[in-house]
């Protein structure tokens, strides 16, 4: 059995209870060694033989994979954040079908929520934005032309761009030309939730300096939108004192 396993964003204590529990009962741990916090390895049992996919092949790991299950051995694969997110789990889980091993999944954090977290940040804030675009810019990974930075800049919804702090001036220069104005707040989160995180709140026009001042160019999110400001936002109605909902009557505010 494959357990693919969310690690969080970083922070040893941002795994789920679940997520730990499989680490501690794991015969094989194989985990991203570029973005998994190591210290999430300390729960592992003696014995536990682990493996960095970082310098692993898919081939490679596979057969570690099937090496185990000769044995009846447990295999946590460890995937950083969320494994939904950007994790290419779905290529192995084709390849683990092929060759009837099973599997079950067990979320994480995303790094887009500990950013969040990190910035006391709601992405989604009445009257601003409903919506969080998350996305990427193209590198050796294709995006979709319908899905190009331009394309979703003219939701003008929150967006969360991974995998693109390489190359933030590029970035920032689509989303100015694809009509987002110069003064559109940003962020940009590196190593989010952990002890060397580093946050920098900017406009669109200050990104590339600011994450260059940094020295910021991997292992981090940009976050593009006018939530980033986090204000001139509307109250929500959930909370308004006159709203009734199915739990609880609104208070006349004339009576
Ligand atoms: N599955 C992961 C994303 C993997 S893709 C998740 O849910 O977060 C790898 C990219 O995620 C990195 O290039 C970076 O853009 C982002 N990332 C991962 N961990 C991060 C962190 N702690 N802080 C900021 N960005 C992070």
């Amino acid at each position: 059995m494959v357990h693919f396993v969310g690690a969080g964003p970083g922070a040893k204590d941002l795994i789920t209870l679940r997520g730990k529990e499989l680490i501690e009962k794991a015969d094989v741990i194989i985990y991203a060694g570029s973005l998994v916090n190591p210290e999430l390895l300390d729960y592992a049992k003696e014995g536990c033989s682990i493996h960095d996919s970082s310098k692993l092949d898919i081939d490679e790991v596979l057969e570690i994979i099937k090496n185990a299950e000769k044995e009846g051995l447990t295999t946590v694969r460890l995937h950083t954040g969320d494994p939904s997110i950007y994790g290419a789990i779905r290529e192995q889980m084709d390849l683990l079908d092929k060759d009837g091993i099973s599997y079950d999944v067990t979320p994480g954090v995303s790094s887009f929520c500990g950013a969040a977290a990190s910035l006391n940040l709601e992405y989604t804030l009445p009257g601003i934005s409903q919506s969080v675009i998350i996305t990427r810019m193209e590198g050796r990974t294709k995006v979709p032309e319908k899905e190009s930075v331009e394309a979703l800049a003219a939701h003008e919804a929150t967006m969360v761009f991974f995998l693109s702090a390489g190359d933030s001036k590029r970035l920032s220069e689509r989303l100015i030309a694809a009509g987002l104005t110069e003064d559109t707040p940003c962020a940009i989160v590196y190593k989010a939730t952990w002890p060397d995180e580093k946050k920098v709140i900017c406009s669109l026009k200050t990104l590339p300096e600011a994450a260059s001042k940094e020295g910021i160019t991997k292992t981090a999110l940009i976050i593009v939108g006018k939530a980033v400001a986090q204000s001139g936002y509307e109250m929500s109605r959930l909370y308004a004192p006159e709203f009734t909902t199915e739990y609880r009557k609104g208070k006349n505010k004339d009576a």
